[in-house]
C-alpha cells in the first residue's frame, strides 16, 4: 500500500472540497480563506513544478521562508512529489544557514525574495542547482512557476521507511543535528493523536506557531489536516489576536512562553474561551504557576505533552477524564505504541518515582541523524531504543515527569543535582519570575550550582537573601553558591534557554 504522508492526508479532506480549510487571520491577508479544493491545486501546481525539475529521488528541499499559508503548501506538496522536506528557522543567519545547506546539500532552495542575494550565493557555493523565492505576499518565483502548471497530480508512491522530512533539532544542547523522519514516522503520530486529542472535523485549530519545527509544522498542521478540520491561520503569535479569535475556537496549541503572554491579557476569560475543547503545551517545560494561572482565569486545564525532533510526540496527559486527570508539572503518559523507559547510568531500569535517562521506542522514532551515523550509533541502544537526553522520572501511574536533560545534570560534590528541581525552589520565593539552573567548573567540587534568577516586574531581588531563603528549604549541596539577578534568560529561537550559554559566560567564575 502507498504510504505517503500526504495521500492519507489528502484522504482525510471533507466531501465538501469548496469548505474553508484555513482562514489568515493576521497581515495585508486578513479574511482570505483557502478552501481544500485550493489546498489541492496548489499543491498539485508546486509539485508538478518540482516533477519538472527532474530531481533525483531523496532530493531535499530546503525552506527558509516567512510564515505562510503557501510555505505550508510547498511543505505539502514536497510530499506529494515524494521529496523530502527541510524546514529551516526563519531567523538563522549566514554562517547557520551555510552550515545546514552544507551539511543537507538539498536540491532545491525556497527563501524569501529580501534574502535572496545572500542565499544564492551559499547556494551557489554548495552547488544548488535550484533556488526560488517566496514571499509572505504570495510573489515570488516559486509561485510564478507553479501557476503555469497543472493543477492535476498524482501523488507520488512512497513507502513507509522512505523519508519525509529532516528537522534541524534547536540546537539548545550544541550543533542541529538533522533528524531524518519517514512518512511511517509522521502519519502514525498524527494518527494517534488524532485519536487522543479526540480531533474532529468541527475543530477549528488556532495555529499560531512556526512551521520550521515539530510543534507548528507536524503536531498543529497534521492535526487539523487529519481531521478535515479548518485552521485560523497566525502568520505571527501576537495575544490580542489570538485572544480575539479564541471565541471561534476550539483548539490551540502554543509554546509556555506563548501563555504566559496570553495571561498577561486582561481580555482573556472564561467567556473567551467558552466555545474552546483543548489547550495544548508543549517545546519546554510549563511552569506549574502558568498552569494554574490558566485554570482560574479561563477554567481550562492545559494538557502538557512531550516530544522531540527526532520521535515526534512522546508522550502526553490525558484528553479524557475517564482515562486520568492532567497533572500539572508532569508531561503525561507514553502515548499509544510508545515504549518509554527510565534507566541508571548503566542502562537498568529504575524504579517508579526514581530519576534517570528517558529512553524510548515505537512508529515514531526516527531513522537516525542526517549524515551523523556514528552520532546516530551513540544515540541508540544495543537493544535498539533512542535515548532522549531527557532525564525524568515515572510515578506508580506511569506519569512522566521531566527533570532536566542530561547534558545538563550537575554533578556537584559526588551528589547529582537537578536543574528543574532548584528552579522549581527558586521560582516559588516571593519576586522571583523565572530561573536557570546550571553547573560550572569548581576546584573543589568539580562542578559548582550558581543560578540566574530574572526578578518579576518592580520586584528588586539580591542574590545573597534568595540563597538565605533556598538553605532554609534544601540540602546544602543544591544550594547555588551564587546567584545573578539578571532581566531575561538567553532563548534560542524557539523559546528554550540556552544553558550552554548561560555555563560559557559564568564558566571562569570559581576558577
Ligand atoms: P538539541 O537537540 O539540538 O540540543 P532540542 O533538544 O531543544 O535541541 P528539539 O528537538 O526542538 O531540540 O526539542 C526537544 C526537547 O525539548 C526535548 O528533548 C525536551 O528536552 C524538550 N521538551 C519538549 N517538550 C517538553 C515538555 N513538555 N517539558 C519539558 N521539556 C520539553
Ligand atoms: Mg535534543
Amino acid at each position: 500500500a502507498d504510504g505517503n504522508l500526504f495521500t492519507a492526508l489528502r484522504g482525510a479532506f471533507p466531501a465538501d472540497l469548496d469548505a474553508c480549510a484555513i482562514e489568515v487571520a493576521d497581515g495585508p491577508d486578513t479574511g482570505k480563506r483557502y478552501s481544500w479544493r485550493d489546498l489541492d491545486r496548489a499543491t498539485a501546481m508546486i509539485a508538478n513544478l518540482l516533477d519538472s525539475l527532474d530531481l533525483p529521488a531523496g532530493s531535499r528541499i530546503a525552506a527558509q521562508t516567512e510564515k505562510s499559508v503557501e510555505a505550508l503548501l510547498l511543505y505539502l506538496a514536497v510530499l506529494r512529489a515524494g521529496h523530502v522536506y527541510l524546514p529551516l528557522n526563519t531567523a538563522y543567519q549566514a554562517a547557520e544557514l551555510d552550515y545546514f545547506i552544507g551539511n543537507a546539500e538539498p536540491a532545491v532552495v525556497v527563501c524569501a525574495g529580501k534574502h535572496f542575494g545572500w542565499v544564492s550565493k551559499l547556494a551557489f557555493q554548495a552547488k544548488v542547482p535550484w533556488v526560488f523565492t517566496l514571499n509572505e505576499d504570495r510573489t515570488g518565483t516559486l509561485l510564478d512557476r507553479a501557476v503555469q502548471m497543472s493543477d492535476q497530480h498524482t501523488p507520488a508512491r512512497r513507502a513507509a521507511e522512505d523519508l519525509a522530512a529532516i528537522l534541524y533539532t534547536s540546537g539548545t544542547t550544541g550543533r542541529s543535528k538533522g533528524a531524518m523522519l519517514s512518512h511511517g514516522n509522521l502519519l502514525s503520530n498524527a494518527q494517534v493523536l488524532k485519536d487522543v486529542w479526540g480531533w474532529q472535523p468541527d475543530d477549528v485549530l488556532i495555529h499560531a506557531l512556526p512551521i520550521f519545527h515539530v510543534h507548528g509544522l507536524f503536531v498543529a498542521s497534521h492535526g487539523a489536516l487529519l481531521a478535515g478540520a479548518r485552521m485560523i491561520w497566525f502568520s505571527k503569535f501576537e495575544p490580542r489576536g489570538v485572544i480575539a479569535r479564541l471565541p471561534q475556537a476550539t483548539v490551540f496549541m502554543g509554546v509556555p512562553t506563548l501563555y504566559v503572554r496570553l495571561l498577561e491579557q486582561a481580555t482573556l476569560t472564561r467567556e473567551t474561551c467558552a466555545r474552546m475543547r483543548l489547550f495544548i503545551s508543549g517545546s519546554a517545560p510549563l511552569l506549574i504557576e502558568t498552569f494554574q494561572d490558566w485554570q482560574h482565569r479561563t477554567g481550562h486545564t492545559i494538557l502538557e505533552r512531550y516530544g522531540m525532533s527526532e520521535t515526534v510526540m512522546l508522550t502526553s496527559n490525558p484528553y479524557r477524564s475517564e482515562d486520568g486527570e492532567r497533572v500539572g508539572g508532569t508531561v503525561g503518559l507514553p502515548l499509544p505504541g510508545v515504549g518509554l523507559r527510565v534507566v541508571d547510568d548503566a542502562g537498568q531500569p529504575c524504579p517508579a518515582d526514581e530519576i534517570g535517562h528517558l529512553q524510548v521506542r515505537g512508529p515514531n522514532v526516527f531513522g537516525g541523524y542526517w549524515r551523523m551515523p556514528e552520532k546516530t550509533r551513540e544515540e541508540f541502544t544495543a537493544d535498539g531504543w533512542f535515548k532522549t537526553g531527557d532525564v525524568g522520572r515515572r510515578d506508580g501511574r506511569g506519569y512522566v515527569t521531566i527533570v532536566g536533560r542530561s547534558k545538563d545534570l550537575i554533578i556537584s560534590g559526588g551528589f547529582n543535582v537537578y536543574p528543574a528541581e532548584i528552579e522549581g525552589w527558586l521560582n516559588e520565593l516571593p519576586g522571583v519570575a523565572e530561573s536557570a539552573v546550571v553547573g560550572v567548573p569548581h576546584p573543589d567540587f568539580g562542578e559548582g550550582v550558581i543560578a540566574v534568577v530574572v526578578p518579576r516586574p518592580g520586584a528588586s531581588l539580591e542574590g545573597p537573601a534568595l540563597i538565605a531563603a533556598l538553605k532554609d528549604r534544601i540540602a546544602n549541596f543544591k544550594v547555588p553558591k551564587q546567584v545573578f539577578i539578571e532581566s531575561e534568560l538567553p532563548r534560542n529561537a524557539m523559546g528554550k534557554v540556552q544553558k550552554n550559554l548561560l555555563r560559557e559566560r559564568h564558566r571562569q567564575l570559581f576558577g
